[in-house]
């Protein structure tokens, strides 16, 4: 095994990228992995109108892109694989292994793997996973040009993705299983405010149904109990999100849904010299400029830490 880095980033998402540009101008040398969405959830966004700086908005994948290449520009390495397994050593430096077997040793890790899509959980979900059933508007959107679609979910992420959709689709059928949304004020009333987005409310999904593609959506008013078939080809779920970190399951404090658990006021986590930051450790604000700053507090305690250590 090689000799132990001093800083190893897990994830490429906004606070991934950001603890790379603080530790790499701070000299720790960082090595970043991807993981299996380089870039996160930003590389399935559109416009991101409130970050602060891009007065006129920026593109997701674009706006990483841009982090990318700033955190390469001060020197982190970064390498496109996943971490598959986390070992930590209270003594010294803790154990990683890649996707392809490597071991890699380090004087601490910064976990920025964020969080993916949630699905219903219905079996039809995945007789047509990417057969017409998708969880991301603007990767599939496109494979639907001029055709009816149905999303289900009623955050900023479902009326994001519905108001996305509108532009491509004929029509889109947007379920709400609850007689109001949970998105921001200024998303819902863009989204009453689009002619060919249809809301159903209280309204939940039996089945998907179709033979080898999506033909349409079988659906249940949970109040009166009415039953309908909607024609779409596309079925798009925006119901939430899962933390991604699984990995430290039994290492690391997590909550009751997953989400790392840092020391108030830091990205400490209950293992020394394992920091953690992003929509991993945040289940209230999940928003790109909080797990930009969460990823750059990661980087300075990890400085710290190595300090202390007379590492570096
Ligand atoms: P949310 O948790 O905010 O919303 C999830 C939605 O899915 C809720 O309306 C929920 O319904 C619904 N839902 C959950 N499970 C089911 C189910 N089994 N069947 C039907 N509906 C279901 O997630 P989002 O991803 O929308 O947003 C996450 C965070 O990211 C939020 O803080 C949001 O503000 C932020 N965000 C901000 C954006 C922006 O500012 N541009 C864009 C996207 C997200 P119910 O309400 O009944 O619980």
């Amino acid at each position: 095994m090689s000799t132990p880095l001093n800083c190893v980033i897990v994830g490429s998402g906004p606070a991934g990228y950001t603890a790379a540009i603080y530790a790499a101008r701070a000299n720790m040398n960082p090595v970043l992995y991807t993981g299996k969405e380089p870039g996160g959830q930003l590389m399935i966004t559109t416009d991101v109108e409130n970050f602060p700086g891009y007065p006129q908005g920026v593109m997701g994948p674009q706006m990483m892109e841009d982090l990318k290449n700033q955190a390469e520009r001060f020197g982190t390495k970064i390498i496109s694989e996943f971490i598959t397994d986390f070992d930590h050593n209270t003594e010294g430096p803790h154990k990683l292994t890649s996707e392809t077997g490597e071991e890699i040793l380090a004087h601490t890790v910064i976990i920025s793997t964020g969080a993916s899509a949630k699905w219903l959980g219905i079996p039809s979900e995945q007789t047509f996973m990417n057969k017409g059933v998708s969880a991301c508007a603007v990767c599939d959107g496109f494979f639907f040009r001029g055709m009816d679609v149905a999303i289900v979910g009623a955050g900023d992420s479902a009326a994001e993705e519905a108001l996305y959709l509108s532009k491509l689709c004929t029509k889109v059928h947007m379920l709400v299983r609850r007689d109001e949304m949970r998105a921001s004020k200024i998303m819902q009333e863009r989204v009453l405010a689009t002619d060919n987005i249809e809301i159903h409310w209280n309204t939940e999904t039996d089945e998907i149904i179709g033979d080898d593609e999506v033909e349409g959506v079988k659906v249940f008013n949970n109040k009166t109990k009415e039953t309908q078939t909607l024609d779409v080809k596309g079925f798009f779920v925006a119901i939430g999100h899962k933390p991604n970190t699984d990995l430290f399951k039994g290492t690391l404090d997590m909550d009751d849904t997953g989400y790392l658990v840092t020391k108030p006021g830091s990205t400490k986590t209950n293992v020394e010299g394992v920091f953690a930051s992003g929509d991993a450790q945040d289940s209230v604000y999940r928003q790109a400029i909080t797990a930009a700053g969460t990823g750059c507090m990661a980087a300075l305690d990890a400085e710290r830490y190595l300090t202390e250590k007379g590492i570096i």
